[in-house]
């Protein structure tokens, strides 16, 4: 057998596109052809440290061509890789290095000392840090060979670890494989018109499934270029779209808001851009008309790590007539909205996400019983509610463990936090469920007002009255200054109701 899986991707292009850019970072450009050379002597590198097909090769650091060299030098090898995220604590970090058993971590210098701090406890038995005089990552690949890595791997063979977010509990990790990553790759190359000219900015962060799945993956494929950024930042990232005549950008909704935020939004040439996406966490229709003012098509993805992770897609022809769908099935993804009996509700009535498709994983590592949790009859469960209006469009509400149960009615937070987000003064919002004697649970929004603004608890509550019926109108606002988020950009929703989910009144002024 050949090798199938995304280990040959950097080989096959450079057959094909050898002189393309394929990796900028600070100014810094790599052609497919050395990419492909650096790849192929990591690859020598990683054996020559032991590492064997099936063994894990973890990556802990900020975007960087290493990140990808790496994914693609353990994947020539049928070794299994796990990217870590950035933002996890030193324990946290152990733990997912001794829970996928890795072998090998190669870190960057953000992370020496966190590494330092676990060294011994994690059973990994090579480090390789990125930038160090001796014994470092660059000095492995000038040493190693450069011929090629003759390892059959196929389609079915584990190609990653991807935890999860971690936003409802601990992370799990979704074993991923060749074929699930190279489908998921066909389903935003059929649905995204991507081209060979792409020039793609990478600064979602390549440990998130969206980042790299969603963006970077399909455009190497392709033998476009992308432009990998370090930390997002929105004056940055504007900068970075005139400089580089960006096409296609990918963030979750809380970068695409700071980026219509930044001082240099207004003037800013956007000429370039041609596809945006957008996906990870309800998507605010407020947002999605900002973009169109400025004449961009905003595209809304609906996906989850397990999934690798497209399952939902709304194309720019629907984008407008459609705002607040996250559409239709990608290609290969079959997509149900059904009830406890998993049997599909009718139009218009809220249900789970159910998923089936060759993208979607082969079970959570080390965990037999949360995947057999996870499957009926193969289809994923995703703890997703959602409808599907009469043109089979389908609307995400929330996650079903966020929903509160008011008084016998069930209130799904994203519709309410959509509502209070509307009021250009509030600049966050989260809204959560309180214990309640009459009703139960009632909601309480967690709000953080724009500086220098003077927002009122009444002015949140009071426009809401006209827009969505009287149960689910919060009973209480508390301000804050920030609410917590993990590194996706998703809210803590359990760290909120830990911190602020005390029965009581709120509180009606801004702090
Ligand atoms: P964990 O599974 O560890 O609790 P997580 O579910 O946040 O964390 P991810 O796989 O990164 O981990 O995120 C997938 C989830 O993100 C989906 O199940 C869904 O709840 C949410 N999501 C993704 N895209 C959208 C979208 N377009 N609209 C609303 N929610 C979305
Ligand atoms: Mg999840």
């Amino acid at each position: 057998m050949r090798n199938e899986g995304l280990g040959s991707w950097p080989a096959r292009r450079a057959r094909k596109t050898p002189n393309r850019p394929a990796l900028v970072y600070q100014d810094q450009s790599r052609t497919y052809a050395e990419t492909h050379e650096r790849v192929t002597r990591l690859a020598h590198a990683l054996r020559g440290l032991g590492v064997r097909r099936g063994d894990r090769v973890a990556y802990l650091g900020p975007n960087h061509p290493a990140f990808l060299e790496t994914l693609f030098a353990a994947g020539a090898l049928g070794a299994v890789f796990v990217p870590l995220n950035t933002r996890l604590a030193g324990p946290e970090i152990a733990y997912q290095l001794a829970d996928s058993g890795a072998a090998v971590l190669v870190y960057a210098p953000s992370h020496a000392e966190l590494v330092d701090g676990i060294r011994g406890t994690a059973g990994v038995r090579a480090y390789v840090p990125l930038e160090a005089d001796r014994g470092g990552y660059e000095e492995l690949l000038a040493a190693a060979a450069a011929d090629p890595v003759d390892e059959p791997v196929g389609l079915d063979d584990p190609c990653m670890i991807m935890y999860t977010s971690g936003t409802t509990g601990r992370p799990k990790g979704a074993v991923l494989t060749h074929g699930n990553i190279t489908w998921n790759t066909v389903n935003v190359l059929v649905d995204h018109d991507l081209v060979a000219d792409e020039v793609a900015l990478v600064s979602a962060p390549l440990f998130h499934t969206a980042g790299l799945n969603m963006l970077t993956l399909p455009v190497l494929l392709k033998g476009g270029c992308c432009v990998l950024v370090e930390r997002f930042d929105p004056d940055a990232a504007l900068e970075l779209v005139e400089r580089h005549r960006i096409t296609f950008m990918f963030g979750v909704p809380t970068m695409f808001q700071q980026i219509a935020r930044s001082p240099r939004w207004p003037a800013a040439d956007l000429s370039s851009l041609r596809l945006l996406t957008c996906g990870g966490a309800p998507v605010p229709t407020s947002l999605i008309a900002a973009y169109q003012e400025r004449g961009l098509t905003f595209l809304q993805g609906y996906g989850m790590t397990e999934a690798s992770p497209g399952v939902l897609f709304l194309d720019s022809a629907h984008a407008v007539a459609k705002a607040g769908s996250a559409g239709v099935p990608h290609f290969f993804s079959d997509v149900r909205v059904v009830g406890p009996d998993m049997q599909a509700v009718p139009p218009g009535e809220t249900g789970e996400v159910v998923v089936k498709g060759p993208h979607v994983m082969s079970g959570y590592w080390g965990l037999p019983e949360e995947t057999a949790r996870a499957f009926t009859d193969g289809w994923f469960h995703t703890g997703d509610a959602a409808r599907v209006d009469e043109d089979g469009y389908a609307y995400i509400v929330d996650r079903i463990k966020d929903m509160i149960v008011s008084g016998g009615e069930n209130i799904y937070p994203a519709e309410v936090e959509n509502a209070i987000l509307a009021d250009p003064d509030v600049l966050e919002c989260a809204v959560i469920g309180v214990p309640d004697d009459t009703w139960g649970e009632v909601g309480r929004a967690i709000v953080v007002p724009r500086a220098g603004s003077a927002l009122t608890a009444e002015r949140v509550l009071a426009p809401l009255a006209d827009r969505l019926a009287k149960y689910k109108i919060p009973k209480s606002v508390v301000f804050t200054d920030a609410i917590p988020r993990n590194a996706a950009g998703k809210v803590l929703k359990a760290r909120l109701r830990a911190e602020y989910g005390a029965a009581g009144p709120g509180s009606a002024a801004p702090a």
